[in-house]
Order: C-alpha cells, then structure tokens, then sequence
C-alpha cells in the first residue's frame, strides 16, 4: 500500500471497453442468478419492462418485442432480451437466496464489479 486511492480498472477503458465489460458482466449474472430463478419471473412487472424501454430508446439500442399483451419484452420462454439490454432487472435477486452464503458471496462479488461499471458508464453519459 502506497497510500494513493485506487483507481478502479474500469476507469481507465474506453467506450467500447466499457460496453464489452457490461454485456459480459450481465452475462455472468444471468447465468449465475437463473440456477436459483429457473422459470420463475414472478418479479416481473409491466412497469419494468416499460422503463427498460425507455432507457434501451434512450441508448439507441434496437430491440426485440415479445408476444405477451401485458408484458412487453415477455417471450414464450421468458425475457426476449440479453440480460445486458435489461441491467436492472438482471441484477435482482430475491433475498432469501442470499442465505446460501457460497450464492451470496459469488453474487454480492460480481453485484460490487456491476455497480462500479454502471457508476463509470453513467459518470461517461453512457446510461
Ligand atoms: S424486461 Fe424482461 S426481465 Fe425485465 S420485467 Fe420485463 S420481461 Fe421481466
Ligand atoms: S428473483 Fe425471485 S421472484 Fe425474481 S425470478 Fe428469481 S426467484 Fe423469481
């Protein structure tokens, strides 16, 4: 230790870095959250995915649609979009998973990484 403050890594990337770091990161997520979800989606609300549109308009990012009337982005086998097109809502998790503390530490690590990216996209006017 040196005594200067720590520049996280993602600071130092580019735009394009940055955005490849995000999708890779919403991946892992994905993939680590869905063991516990399954086919859940019972935190899902119209509302959400009303205000994943408006920041995916926001970003200029071209979308699918699902087929569900009530939910916009719900497909016959669940989210039509990337979990990197929908950040907030690949993030939750429901907190009694947390108490399995090898789920808990994995996901509170990887949350930490997502947080601290999506803080430097945002301070960049990426979100
Ligand atoms: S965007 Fe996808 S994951 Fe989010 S609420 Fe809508 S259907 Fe669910
Ligand atoms: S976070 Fe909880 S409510 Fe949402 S899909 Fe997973 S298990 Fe279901």
């Amino acid at each position: 230790m040196n005594g200067l403050p720590t520049v996280p890594v993602e600071a130092l990337m580019d735009q394009e870095q940055l955005l490849a770091e995000h999708k890779q990161l919403c991946q892992i997520m994905y993939e680590l959250t869905r063991k516990k979800c399954e086919n859940c989606g019972d935190c899902c609300f119209p509302e959400a995915c009303e205000q994943t549109r408006i920041e995916l308009d926001r970003r200029k990012v071209i979308y699918p649609i699902g087929e569900d009337s009530t939910f916009l982005f719900r497909g016959n086998s669940g989210c039509v979009l990337e979990p990197w097109m929908r950040p907030t809502c690949v993030i939750h998790i429901c907190d009694s998973f947390l108490k399995d503390l090898e789920f808990r530490k994995q996901y509170l690590k990887l949350r930490k990484k997502i947080d601290t990216l999506h803080s430097i996209m945002d301070e960049k006017g990426m979100f």
